[in-house]
């Protein structure tokens, strides 16, 4: 039994399936955190077979376009969604693209749902709940756990469902609050399919190896036992990287010392949403749109001779070569470094969030993800696994490539 979803057919889970999102997993804490030990179950599920490879994120490395293109099967120019934030027409405000409205693809969990499987999706910030909530699929956050409830799975009330009180958005342990909410719901009614994203509050303060950070993957091994323990097939890969980026460059104060005037243009940053003090809404990758697209060589040139500025495509190209959605994106789209962060004018920014030291993502270099399978998979699969996935065939890997389970 299968069910198709955006061109790709996806077997029906054969026993409890998740995917987890962890937001921000740059490969290194998850590599540090193994060669340290603290992730005992983890290396237990890849001692017995488990495949860990690295693979790719979809441009811009931001987390609404990468959970949708990991939860449809497709990159933005096919599921739209292709920012956190954008200009649905050069002459509007930017808007926050969360509303399922925004979605032009169906989700596998959709899909999924139709054909009578039991799915979920529990994100730990509440900016995707209603984009991963489209097509009927039951969704809730741990950021608004305290105000929603679940009546798909006969929970009233989440915290006592879960045994404790939702943690803030800047608690480090929001994230293994919302895997806990997806454990409390399947002790109630046996899920198929089930989707978790974290939030990357913590990736965005600590690199690898940092105290909370570790605090951070201990704990989420704990969990992850418990998931194993409850009898789930999962799926681990990240929407994006993450990297410090002590370089800023604020593309409105540049392009307005290049002669371009104020009102000739607007810069467009697609990861800004209410998170400021993850990333002060600055990453590497940027949106310009100009008044006259005759002005378009003039401000590629100057954006492109930035140091650590590293891509400048125009509309049409950035549509081919990032895969974006053409009427979703600037009439330029700039991509930086790993060491490099852009921003609107310095004005705009309240670098005092970020006092501690800027760690973001967004562009080329927050590509690189894991993508690991928690037991073995077939030759066919193993071979592509190897050659590099990106985060959007996780779920391709773990419903159709996983062989025989071992008993
Ligand atoms: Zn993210």
């Amino acid at each position: 039994m299968s069910v198709g979803v955006n061109g790709r057919a996806y077997e029906l889970p054969r026993q409890p399936t998740v995917v987890i999102t962890i937001d921000g997993c740059e490969p290194d804490y998850l590599d540090d955190a193994l060669a340290r030990g603290l992730m005992p179950h983890l290396q237990a599920l890849l001692a017995a077979g488990g495949a860990y490879e690295r693979g790719r994120a979809h441009m811009p490395t931001l987390t609404n376009p990468n959970n949708l293109s990991i939860v449809t099967g497709v990159p933005p120019n096919v599921h739209g969604i292709s920012g956190n934030h954008c200009l649905l027409d050069a002459r509007s405000e930017p808007v926050q693209l969360v509303e399922p409205e925004f979605l032009r693809a169906e989700t596998i969990h959709s899909a999924m749902r139709r054909t009578g499987c039991v799915v979920l999706a529990v994100t730990a910030k509440d900016k995707l709940r209603r984009l991963l909530g489209s097509g009927g699929v039951a969704s809730v956050s741990a950021e608004c756990a305290a105000s929603l409830s679940l009546p798909e799975f006969g929970i009233e009330d989440i915290p006592s469902a879960v045994g404790r009180p939702p943690p803030s958005i800047y608690d480090w342990d929001l994230s293994h609050y919302a895997l806990e909410i997806g454990l409390a719901a399947h002790r109630r009614r046996a899920v198929d399919l089930l989707y978790v994203s974290l939030t990357d509050y913590v990736q965005h303060k600590q690199p690898p190896g940092g105290e909370m950070a570790d605090r951070f993957h201990r704990r989420l091994d704990d969990v992850l036992g418990a998931y194993v323990e409850a009898g789930f097939r999962i799926g681990v890969t990240a929407d994006h990287g993450m990297h410090a980026k002590p370089r800023i460059h604020f593309l409105e104060d540049c392009l307005r010392e290049a002669g371009f005037s104020a009102d000739s243009f607007q810069v467009v940053l697609p990861i800004t949403d209410p998170y400021v003090v993850h990333h002060g809404a600055l990453g590497s990758f940027a949106w310009v749109y100009l008044a006259s697209t005759d002005q378009v060589p003039a401000a590629r040139n100057v954006l492109a001779s930035l140091a650590g500025v590293e891509e400048v495509y125009t509309r049409a190209e950035a549509s081919v070569v990032y895969e974006h959605p053409v009427d979703r994106i600037g009439d330029l789209s700039v991509a930086a470094d790993a060491d490099t962060a852009l921003g609107q004018s310095a004005a705009k920014h309240d670098l005092s969030l970020v006092a501690g030291g800027l760690r973001s993502h967004g562009g080329r270099h927050e590509q690189i993800v894991p993508i690991i399978v928690s037991q073995p998979l077939t030759a066919a699969y193993a071979a592509r696994h190897r050659r590099g996935v990106a985060n959007s065939d996780v779920h391709d890997l773990l419903l159709n490539g996983v062989g025989e389970l071992r008993r």
